[in-house]
């Protein structure tokens, strides 16, 4: 039975799916602005891995996945190029988006994270948020002030329940309510007055929509007034999801999802890695110093809920990690033992998805794999190659469900192949020394290398 922890109930609860069969799952994109960091790769690992669990288990997932690509941020970035001499605002945000979804997907297709079932931006859903507000003002949650649109958080009784605060915590923001023409503090904007580019006509005047609503109407459009899984990193528990569940729940009457989801921060000199702290490693930096798989796995060798700090140290133990299952794989297959997968399933899977139904405890799979990769190598060192395979399978077969990709045997470098060749060479002109020199060059880059009499085998350290 698959049990997931829901931020909602605080507790891990049976996974039962509205629809049979089918998942469907809200993600929090990012807004394109800059470049990713550590901390977003974190959040879409983390997810894309238990995505690819559940499918797996059988399950068919609609993945949703929204880019803001109306923001301050964003806006004010323009402004900042176009101080500079740029082009006009619309055009040089327009540029701005376009680079910085580029740059999502270059380093996401790196870290081998699965295409979303659908990408919605939200400047494509500005008339599904306009109807989202217009219904909230109708039911006396929103109101209109000046042109600017609030939704009152009194008028919403369960407003809090998700993050488990409660209204009167918050009280010293009056001064920023007074500014703003809010009935209470905690009033959050549904549409914003604008006078300036990009704005659009609503029946409140022109303007823009507040962030939230974006994710309300984003999700709702694409899997429905209630669906499965609604997930983020932890940081948008409150506000964001909370202000979510009090917009699409006025609207509709309705649980809007089942389980909430939420992935650990991710921090670098134990600080939170943020943007706007600048205490933040760049995923495309990561990715210059390490193979993809070893980022991949270090960001997924810590539970998704719990904290990750980052270091070097870290990744260098991720990175030697990964090679170690590489090379146990390869040196299975090198021997012509292919992995065959069998129907029964072996006590190892067992165990390794009896932790994977514990709220995808990956940790505690990555410690059976790491038993198997012991056994193997004992198995292969004794040339016990059949039962080796037989492991080997099991190895594969999670790190696929993972989604890591391991180099494979074929792929070994052209340079090191023909050292390898130059140096057989060697042995047969019976140049031994040279043939010894060349056998340490090979050492110190990984390759360790037998002689038997059907010639040289090499195999990965
Ligand atoms: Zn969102």
């Amino acid at each position: 039975m698959l049990k997931v922890y829901n931020t909602m109930t605080g507790r891990k609860e049976e996974f039962l799916p509205l629809k049979r069969g089918k998942v469907g799952m809200y993600v929090c994109g990012v807004t394109v602005y800059d470049e990713c960091h550590l901390g977003h790769a974190r959040t879409y690992v983390a997810f894309d891995a238990i995505r690819r669990y559940l499918e797996y288990k059988g399950l068919e997932v609609n993945y949703v996945q929204n880019f803001t690509d109306v923001d301050d941020k964003i806006i004010n970035k323009a402004r900042e190029e176009s101080r500079k001499g740029g082009a006009d605002l619309p055009i040089l945000i327009k540029g701005i988006v376009k680079k910085y979804t580029g740059e999502y997907f270059a380093c996401m297709d790196k870290l081998n994270v699965k295409k979303a079932t659908c990408y919605p931006k939200a400047t494509e859903c500005i008339p599904e948020m306009i109807e989202i507000i217009k219904r909230l003002i109708e039911k006396g949650y929103g109101y209109e002030v000046d042109g600017n649109v609030h939704f009152s958080v009194k008028s919403f009784n369960e407003y809090g329940k998700l993050s488990r605060r409660n209204l009167d915590e918050c009280s010293h923001k009056t001064r920023v309510a007074l500014e703003e023409q809010k009935r209470n503090p905690m009033d959050f904007a549904l549409w914003k007055k604008r006078k300036e580019e990009p704005l659009w006509d609503s029946p409140w005047g022109k303007g823009r929509p507040g962030w939230h609503i974006e994710c309300s109407a984003m999700s709702m459009k694409y899997l429905g007034e209630s669906f499965d899984i609604h997930a983020g990193g932890e940081d948008l528990i409150f506000p964001h999801h909370e202000n979510e569940i009090a917009q699409s729940e006025g609207y509709s009457n309705k649980n809007l999802a089942r389980y909430w989801l939420h992935t650990g921060f991710v921090t670098l000199r134990q600080e939170k890695m943020s943007k706007s702290s600048g205490n933040f490693f760049t995923v495309r930096e990561v990715l210059d110093k390490y193979p993809p798989v070893a980022v991949r796995f270090f960001l997924l060798s810590t539970h998704y809920r719990k904290l990750i700090e980052v270091s070097e140290e870290h990744l260098e133990a991720a990175k030697r990690a990964t090679e170690r299952i590489a090379a146990c794989l390869s040196n299975v297959k090198k021997k012509g033992m292919g992995l065959s997968r069998s129907m029964q399933p072996t006590s190892n899977r067992i165990a390794i998805e009896s932790a994977m139904d514990d709220d995808f405890n990956i940790p505690v799979a990555m410690g059976i794999i790491f038993k198997l990769v012991s056994n193997v190598n004992v198995l292969t060192k004794n040339e016990d190659f059949v039962r080796a395979a037989v492991l080997a399978a099991d190895i594969e077969s999670f790190c696929n469900v993972l989604g890591l990709k391991f180099r494979a045997d074929e792929e070994i470098e052209e340079e090191l192949l023909s050292l390898i060749r130059e140096r057989e060479q060697f042995r047969q002109r019976k140049l031994w020394e040279e043939a010894d020199v060349l056998r340490q060059t090979l050492l110190s880059k990984g390759i360790t290398l037998e002689d038997t009499p059907r010639g040289t085998q090499w195999r990965r350290l």
